[in-house]
This record gives C-alpha cells, structure tokens and sequence, in this order.
C-alpha cells in the first residue's frame, strides 16, 4: 500500500560568499531539520573571468562524508593519501572522511586562467557513531558510468539509491538516495522512497507540485515520511532528491569536523595540529 508524502515546510535558500568569495546558495536553516544531511551547498552558477575562479585549498575532514557533484566546470581534488582525480560535468566524487583525510579542492588550471562557469553540488553526509572513525575512501562515478532512468519528459541522475528501477553502483555507508532530476513542463513522477527516511527536495530551477504543493527555485521542500512522492512539473525543472535515515545521535559540530561530543571534536583539532589526523 502506497502511503503518499506531502510537503511539511518549505525552507527558503540564501547565497553566502564562502572563503576566498565563492559563491554558495544554501537552505537558510539545516542542522537537525535535515539529517542525515548536514550541509547542501549548490556552489555556483558563476560565470568567471579569467583569473577569478577560487576554490577550498587544503584542508581537513573528520566525522562524516563530502559528496561533490559538479554540473558545469571542471575541478581538481588530491588529498593526503596521495590520490588526484579530475572532476568534469556530470561526475561525482564521494569521499567518506570517516578518521581524517586532509584535501583540496580546487578549479583546474585551464579554469583558473581562462575562467568559464562554475556550478555543481557539495552536500554532507553525516556517519553515525559507529562509522565516523572508519577508514577514508573514495568513490568516483563518472558521468559516462553514472546510471540513468528515463521515462517521457523525465530524466534522472541516480548518484545513490535507486529511481524508476534504476539503481545506483555507489555503497553508501547508511541507506541514502540522491538523485538529480530534470523534468520538461507537464511531465509527472512517482518516485518511491523508502517509508521511514527523512526525504528532502532541493528545487534548483523552474517551479513544480510536489504532493499537489508549488515548490520554486531555490527552494528546499521537506517531505513527511510515507512510501511515494508525486511530482508534477508545471514548469521546464531541475531538482535533487535526498533520503536517508534519522541518525538521532547529538552533533557535535566545529568547521570542518563533525562528531558526537565536545571532547572528540576537541581530539580531532589536538590530531590535526599534530598531524596525526591523516
Ligand atoms: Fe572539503
């Protein structure tokens, strides 16, 4: 029996400058309202000029997972275990911190000199207790990999989890969907999602109903849990859906380091200064 989601509140987004002036638009409030998801940050569109383009030189992780999906541009990443890798449209990189790993994450040089548009998604993934000082690791799904699912006037990125029967290649730690959809005007979706999971709609472009509620560009939409959400697109749109889990553990947050309490946030800034975080 299909139980359907409606749409609890709508969470406007701002648009922040982060360090060095890059440009992020993000929901106005996080934190707990969307977990397991600490941070949504849609990076960009910005069209640079030559020379401008910036972004986040090295530094650390502990306690969770960055899952960085790039739409328009081209970014470089190398971390402390000594891996690099390039990321171009379409391509994911999902990177599970886990005890540490210290990275960057930069525009490739052909950006930085001959600047062009940037954007794409950075989104946090918090690990429960148990999992947050696992070994790093990294997962790539590039767009000539990434999975799929089509049906009339809808087309569907799978990054995790599964949409219309298509089901993503990538191990999750918890049981996360993340699925980027683009939807031509009057095109509808029924899209399951797992009963109890906290899902979220983050409205990237045009305007649509979800569970029979408009929801516009720059919106996240939270969703009440049930078993299918309704999609019905009353204009050209572009959005992510996210689900996972309700961790119910406390968070205990500083920069870029997310654990349970004060005393393993202040061991992971004591391991870093060390230089035993990674
Ligand atoms: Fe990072």
């Amino acid at each position: 029996m299909s139980e359907f989601r409606v749409v609890k509140s709508i969470v406007p987004t701002h648009t922040v400058m982060e360090g060095g002036g890059f440009k992020v638009r993000r929901p106005a409030a996080m934190g707990s309202l969307m977990s397991p998801f600490l941070l949504l940050d849609e990076m960009g569109p910005v069209d640079y000029a030559p020379g401008e383009a910036v972004g986040a030189p090295w530094h650390p992780h502990r306690g969770f997972e960055t899952v960085t999906y790039l739409l328009s541009g081209e970014m470089e990443h190398e971390d402390s275990q000594g891996s690099k890798g390039l990321l171009t449209p379409g391509d994911v990189q999902w990177m599970t911190a886990g005890k540490g790993i210290i990275h960057s994450e930069m525009p490739t040089k052909k950006m930085m000199d001959e600047g062009g548009l940037m954007h794409g998604f950075q989104i946090w993934v918090n690990l429960p207790a148990k999992d947050k000082m696992m070994n790093p690791r990294y997962q790539d799904l590039t767009a000539a990999d990434s999975p799929i699912a089509e049906k009339e006037g809808v087309w569907a990125r799978v990054v995790a989890g599964e949409c219309l029967g298509v089901e993503s290649t990538l191990d999750t730690v918890i049981p996360i969907t993340y699925v980027h959809v683009k939807m031509d005007k009057g095109s509808t979706l029924d899209k399951s999602l797992g009963l109890d999971l906290n899902g979220m709609v983050y409205v990237f472009k045009g305007e649509l109903d979800i569970a029979g509620k408009s929801v516009s560009d720059g919106s996240l939409a939270l969703l009440s849990n049930g078993t299918t959400v309704n999609f019905n697109a009353t204009e050209d749109s572009e959005f992510l859906i996210l689900a996972g889990p309700e961790i119910g553990e406390p968070i205990a947050r500083y920069g870029p380091f997310v654990m349970n309490t004060r005393e393993e946030i202040m061991q992971a800034i004591e391991d870093y200064q060390n230089g035993v975080l990674a």
